[in-house]
């Protein structure tokens, strides 16, 4: 018995060193799971209160945030091992499909020209797109009011390739790397405006700082389901992470989330979207 012990533990080390060898250095990253001590790492936005945000103090807080930890930790990611990666809007699919990430929530809307890149589980989330402006400016109350405008949004994202398509062609647009970004311009007046999805917006329009300065408009100028971005062909991580946001929505922290992050801003969310299996 004694003999038979000792060489199940010979084989069994005998596997892990091989196994370790076969991973080589990144074996402790974005693995399989499982065990709660490996590494994963996750997109997100840094700079959107509400969503994605790193705060002063090295944390990160908001909807995305916690969205991505209930489902790293259905796929066996303890929070503490959770690698935070900023993820700017042009720079998701590939930050995915070159592997510097195991999935983005980022704000991230499910779309088909995104979808030839990369895949998505979800929809976690439904937003719409808005506008932002100063609180004094009554002048934009519509869509093509933006054509004779200065408007900020940012590069790769549905915002900005919506108001080039549609809304308004011929605003003038400046896109930057993130919506923060538009702010300060925004308030001295080198924009008019500044669109994107209200989740967004509301976010920065609730911060200290800006109290009283900005309103949204309150248009619902798209249709911006959320989704959580993946490797192109993983159906296996797509399932996994579909069943997760299934069992977030049904055991109500789904909900919690939402009044945790959108409450304080006030926001007027949408029911939780169905989860659909071929997002
Ligand atoms: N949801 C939109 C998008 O995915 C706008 C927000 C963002 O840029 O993250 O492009």
């Amino acid at each position: 018995m004694k003999l038979h012990k000792a060489s199940a533990a010979a084989a069994a080390a005998l596997v892990l060193s091989l196994t370790a060898t076969a991973c080589g250095g990144k074996s402790e990253e974005n693995g399989a799971g499982g065990s709660g001590g490996d590494k994963i790492t996750i997109g997100i936005k840094f700079d959107q209160p509400g969503l994605g945000l790193k705060k002063p103090d090295g944390t990160y807080a908001g909807f995305d945030v916690d969205v991505a930890t209930y489902v790293a930790k259905e796929l066996g990611y303890d929070a503490k091992n959770i690698i935070w990666k900023e993820s700017p809007s042009a720079e998701r699919e590939n930050l995915i499909s070159n592997g510097d990430v195991k999935f983005v929530a980022a704000s991230y809307t499910i779309n088909d020209e995104r979808k030839k890149k990369v895949d998505f589980a979800g929809p976690y989330f439904l937003a719409h797109q808005d506008l932002l402006v100063r609180a004094d400016d009554s002048s934009i109350t519509k869509a093509e009011d933006l054509n004779s405008k200065k408007l900020c949004s940012v590069t790769g994202s549905t915002s900005a390739q919506n108001v080039k398509d549609k809304l308004a062609p011929k605003a003038d647009l400046q896109n930057s790397g993130g919506y923060s970004e538009c702010l300060t311009g925004l308030e001295n007046k080198a924009f008019d405006a500044l669109t994107t999805d209200n989740s967004i917006l509301a976010g920065y329009a609730a911060q200290k700082e800006h109290q009283g300065k900005f309103k949204l408009v309150g248009l619902k100028l798209s249709d911006e389901p959320y989704g959580i971005g993946l490797k192109k062909g993983d159906t296996e991580l797509q399932k996994k992470i579909n069943d997760a946001l299934t069992k977030m929505e049904s055991d109500g922290s789904w909900e919690k989330a939402v009044k945790d992050n959108f409450g304080p801003a006030n926001y007027k969310n949408e029911p939780a979207p169905k989860i659909d299996a071929t997002s």
